[in-house]
């Protein structure tokens, strides 16, 4: 049996399009191996929204290259942010490459393969979605974007912004719950854009709406959104839906007017902040995640102290710091010169990290001794872990509990990054379970 294997870097979309690819694969009967070097497919799916995530997709095509040197009916495939709509210099630059192809553009690889092992795909593969999947799983709900902020470089590789139909949409929902997925997330680089390309346009509220009707799924998240396109519709399907958690990631980017206004985001520091107080009024308990850059061209050390005036205003659950890095064929990279130099972005990325520590550590002490329901989605070391509804993670130190389980647990003990947390069913007519006491000790939170 023809083996393959898929090397994914990058966002949750990646991973939710590796594992899309990977259901085709497997319907036409490849099964996949954990190393490259024991692969007849080997399939890199690229990031290149910052350099480093290219230079490691760039590093990986290098080391494959003897690879392919010594056994040329091994088959070389990339996808995702890498291949733009022009692969001429990318083919001469990689000529170990035997297939390119965009995001979420899996026909040209099942097609590639499907000739490999003498098997059409035209007739063979059904919907694209995993066989396998987590309890916890992505789904992608709208492709591209149509906002071109200046630093970034996804609408120009993902294009523009195509909403799944909803009743696809839901069907792989409805499939997924079959396989034992009870947390479902919805994606999209601006997913509460979802459906306004429809005609009539639709809203990402109908989405969640038709979600929270299908038996077996307990919890709905969303991510990326968009600050300009939260609506009102949207909150209140969070405030009011019961399996659609309260969990909003909304990045703002920065602090300062006249950087947003250079970024091109579509609004100011005040609308945001307007934009939180209405999602703290309609949704209680809500968390908010963030995205930051820090380093953007032309940011002063004034301008920077007002992302770090939003942190401490915010006060948000989790943020997503990043220095900014130029991508070749932005907006940014043609008419904004990077001139905040490393070091300064280094300070101002440990600044963030920082108060942020301080921020995450005082907001979850203030956990502690309360409950939550939690659903368990993985294990370390012999214990499990779960996630909130407003996705903090869990380690639980008490009790038996499962994969799939949802438990009710009360919070023992806290840090910037985690919880732990005893069981609290097990807990009352239960002693201390002997093989999860050295998890405890080590204190892996
Ligand atoms: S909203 Fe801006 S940062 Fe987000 S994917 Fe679109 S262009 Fe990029």
């Amino acid at each position: 049996m023809a083996k393959y294997h898929i090397w994914t870097v990058g966002c949750q979309m990646n991973k939710s399009d590796s594992e899309r690819l990977a259901s085709g694969l497997d319907q036409l009967g490849l099964s996949a191996c954990e190393r490259p070097d024991d692969a007849d497919v080997v399939v890199l799916n690229t990031c290149v929204v910052r350099q480093s995530a290219e230079d490691t997709a760039t590093g990986m095509l290098g080391t494959l290259r003897p690879i392919k040197t010594a056994d040329p009916d091994r088959m070389i495939v990339v996808m995702g942010c890498m291949v733009g709509p022009k692969q001429d210099v990318l083919r001469r630059r990689f000529p170990q490459v035997d297939v390119w192809a965009r995001p979420q553009e899996y026909g040209p690889i099942l097609r590639a393969v499907g000739d490999k092992v003498g098997i059409d795909a035209e007739g063979c593969i059904g919907q694209l979605i995993p066989t396998a999947p987590s309890v916890a799983t992505f789904v992608p709900v709208i492709h591209g974007c149509d906002k071109f902020c200046t630093f970034c470089i996804i609408p120009y590789r993902r294009g523009r912004q195509v909403s799944r139909p909803i009743d696809e949409v839901i069907h792989e929902t409805r499939m997924l719950a079959e396989r034992g997925v009870k947390d479902v997330t919805y994606l999209g680089q601006t997913v509460d854009a979802y459906g306004h390309d429809f005609d009539p346009p639709m809203d990402l509220a109908d989405l969640l709406s038709a979600a929270n009707q299908v038996d077996g799924i307990e919890r709905i998240r969303f991510l990326t959104s968009h600050p300009s396109d939260m609506t009102q519709r949207i909150i209140r399907a969070v405030a009011d839906l019961p399996k659609v958690c309260e969990t909003i990631n909304l990045p703002f980017q920065a602090g300062d007017d006249g950087i947003l206004t250079a970024m091109r985001r579509g609004y100011n520091r005040d609308d945001y902040l307007d934009l939180v107080s209405q999602l703290r009024a309609e949704i209680p308990g809500v968390a908010i995640v963030t995205d930051l850059i820090v380093g953007f061209p032309g940011e002063t050390a004034d301008q920077f102290e007002r992302s770090l005036d939003m942190l401490r205003e915010v006060r948000f659950d989790k943020v997503h710091a990043a220095a900014y890095s130029e991508r070749p064929g932005t907006i940014a990279s043609r008419k904004q010169p990077d001139d905040v130099d490393r070091a300064e972005k280094k300070r101002r990325l440990n600044a963030v990290g920082d108060l942020q520590e301080q921020i995450q550590a005082e907001i979850n002490s203030a956990l502690k001794g309360k409950e939550f329901d939690v659903l368990v989605d993985g294990e370390t070391r012999g214990a499990p872990s779960g996630r909130t509804r407003t996705d903090k993670l869990v380690y639980l130190t008490r009790g038996g509990a499962s994969v799939g389980d949802t438990v009710r647990v009360r919070i023992t003990e806290t840090s910037p990054y985690s919880l732990k947390g005893e069981v609290l069913e097990l807990a009352l007519e239960s002693e201390l379970e002997p093989a999860l006491e050295p998890a405890l000790a080590e204190g892996r939170a």
